[in-house]
């Protein structure tokens, strides 16, 4: 018999009801919201547990702690999504061992990706990282430079622009980040209509999944709410 009671399943149960809620509040299309664990600084004992409750995407920040996993999980098929701070130099590992990459904010790291992607492997899926609310200290794409990153990063054979990606500024008195979803999907949609061809928004995490949903996420990034606090 399974064990129900196991904390992860049950988080595991709760966030997928929060999403199926907010999928049928806001009438968006069922199976439209795909759900990435962020799964940095998690064990590869917690990520085969939520595995095996059909959990395949999972979502890593730091390069060698990815690696060390993927070496440790490699008896599963799963789907490894690299959403950290790119450096040029670790380009090559990334290229090699993920199949997909949200935080591309430069043409070079573009470049870099779609050169290094070893032929055997499909194209690797990309999401431009927008800094859509400006913040200095911030990765991302300027809002108005996306366009263009967008049209350089469909030439490149080696990878396979999917949509946009972007982490807003906390929730605060001076901010909701509501408004920071909100014009990211007007950027999506701009995008799209200039006829690129984009089905992915990358954008809620824990704490605000619902609201990403309701402005057109496709893949919410939770980590918290489903493998419990992280260690600090
Ligand atoms: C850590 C992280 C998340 C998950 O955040 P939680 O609040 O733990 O759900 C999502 N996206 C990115 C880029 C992250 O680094």
């Amino acid at each position: 018999m399974t064990d129900n009671s196991h904390p992860l399943q049950q988080r595991l149960n709760t966030v997928i009801g929060r999403i199926d809620a907010a999928i049928a509040r806001f009438s968006r299309e069922p199976d439209s919201v795909t759900l990435l664990a962020v799964s940095k600084t998690r064990s590869a004992d917690e990520l085969r547990t939520i595995a095996a409750e059909g959990i395949t995407r999972f979502g890593e920040n730091y390069l060698q702690e990815a690696l060390d996993k993927m070496a440790e999980l490699a008896d599963l098929s799963l789907e490894w999504h690299f959403i950290g701070p790119i450096q040029s130099n670790k380009t090559r590992s990334i290229a090699e061992h993920f199949n997909w990459v949200h935080s591309v904010d430069r043409w070079k790291i573009a470049r870099r990706l779609s050169d290094q992607r070893p032929d055997g492997l499909p194209p690797l899926n990309v999401c431009l990282q927008v800094n859509i609310d400006r913040e200095p200290q911030k990765a991302g794409v300027a809002p108005e430079q996306a366009a263009e990153l967008a049209r350089q990063c469909v030439e490149l054979s080696g990878i396979r622009l999917r949509g946009l990606m972007c982490i807003p500024l906390p929730p605060s008195e001076d901010h909701d980040p509501a408004s920071s979803y909100e014009r990211m999907l007007t950027l999506f949609t701009e995008l799209k209509s200039a006829g690129l061809n984009l089905d992915t928004l990358s954008m809620g995490m824990s704490a605000d999944l619902e609201s990403a949903i309701m402005h057109g996420s496709t893949m919410v990034r939770v980590g918290t709410d489903l493998f419990g606090p992280r260690p600090e």
